[in-house]
């Protein structure tokens, strides 16, 4: 099969590897507008399950992956300069360039041709000379866009604004700190994902973001604020910019997911709301399933069709717990009455997936102290 895939971020470079694994006559040629040391953002965090995925799919990269993990087990809340530690819980963060990098090596390896600095603007002609075109183009596919009357997309952009910075302070585990100020409330989430980096994403909600005046800020500026609001918890360290600047979440569903030999793929086909830390590991997960589809079912539309039918009810189910985090999130003002132990309660079953019996289970201690 001659196979294009817009997008060499996760989705994208997964699926080709998957591919060409499995048959190594199809000709897979991967187009990425950026080139290969750039990338925005930070660490990326897995959580437990899907390494297990990753192994059965391709034991190589999997290798590789995770040897480049930083693991941990415990989810930290800080209220009111209080640290709550709630263990029993099974992350890894990895840099996220360091993830495309060990992809991008895969992909060399297995003969998945990458053109980088190569934008795809002409999808008719692109599709027209391929048998599969994968538009694995990331959150604002333009793909999405130009076939939306086939794809039906659904997108609602949400009110609270976060911005993704790094800091070399280390935090080691998954940390979220509530700040709270004379403007409004901050929640930062933070996790190591290397022997020096953490991620530090700050978010808020539109009358916190208004009121500290941040539509009048340079990026300098906005930095220097939100290291003074946290500044107790960064001990001294500032915040790291990548051309951080402010963003709104965008939620993406789609209605149907392919047309004719066009199928879309990771944060072009859905999102999920980054305080549950899916969007990689749902990318990935989605070029496993694709894959398997072609593997089961013969012709490219009657595999397509397939993808969607066993994938949408798992999307949708994950769609539905982050969408509970989310929204937590956006009202997170109106818990901040809470004592640091019942925030941090409160917290760990937000998305309705974890109950007390499971919490307890993963820690004890930590529900007796919530009982008490
Ligand atoms: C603040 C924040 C925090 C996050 N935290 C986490 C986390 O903790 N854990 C986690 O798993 N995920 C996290 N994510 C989500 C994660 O970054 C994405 O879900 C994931 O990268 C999706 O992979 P993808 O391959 O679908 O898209 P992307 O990684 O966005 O890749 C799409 C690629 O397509 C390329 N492209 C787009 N259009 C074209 C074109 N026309 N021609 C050529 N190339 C094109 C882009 O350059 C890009 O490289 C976070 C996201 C944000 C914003």
């Amino acid at each position: 099969m001659k196979i294009s895939v817009i997008g060499g971020g996760p989705a994208g470079m997964y699926l080709a590897i998957l591919m060409k694994k499995a048959d190594a006559t199809h000709e897979i040629v991967i187009y990425e507008r950026n080139g290969p040391d750039d990338t925005f953002g930070w660490g990326v965090v897995f959580s437990g399950k899907t390494l297990a995925n990753l192994r059965a799919a391709d034991e190589l990269s999997h290798a590789e992956i995770t040897r480049n993990f930083e693991a941990w087990d415990n989810v930290d809340v800080v209220h009111r300069g209080e640290k709550i530690s709630i263990h029993g819980n099974s992350f890894s963060g990895i840099a996220r360039l360091r993830l495309l990098k060990i992809l991008q090596r895969r992909c060399e390896e297995l003969g998945v041709e990458i053109r980088f600095r190569t934008e795809v603007a002409d999808f008719d002609s692109l599709k027209a000379d391929c048998d599969l075109l994968v538009a694995a183009d990331g959150v604002n596919s333009l793909v999405r866009q130009t076939f939306k009357d086939n794809f039906g997309p659904d997108l609602s952009v949400r009110p609270n604004k976060y911005i993704w910075y790094g800091t070399n302070r280390l935090f080691y585990g998954l940390t979220l700190t509530f700040r709270e100020t004379s403007a409004g409330v901050f929640a930062a989430h933070s996790y190591k994902f290397d022997q020096t980096t953490s991620t530090f994403i700050i978010e808020c909600d539109p009358e916190t973001w208004n009121s500290a005046g941040f539509a009048e800020m340079s990026d300098e500026e906005t930095r220097a604020y939100l290291a003074g609001v946290f500044a107790a918890d960064l001990n001294g360290q500032p915040l790291l910019s990548n051309n951080s600047k402010w963003i709104n979440f965008l939620l993406v569903k789609n209605a149907r997911w392919s047309r004719e030999n066009v199928v879309l793929l990771g944060d072009a086909l859905h999102t999920a709301h980054f305080s549950i830390g899916s969007g990689t590991k749902l990318a990935m997960e989605d070029a496993i399933t694709l894959k398997e589809c072609f593997d089961e079912t013969p012709g490219v539309s009657a595999a397509l069709e397939r993808f969607e039918e066993v994938r949408k009810p798992v999307i949708k189910e994950y769609q539905a717990a982050a969408y509970e985090s989310m929204v937590w999130f956006e009202q997170a003002r109106d818990y901040m009455h809470l004592t640091p132990t019942e925030l941090a309660y409160v917290l760990m079953t937000r998305s309705g997936r974890v109950d007390r019996e499971s919490l307890r289970r993963r820690d004890p201690e930590f529900v007796a102290a919530y009982e008490a």
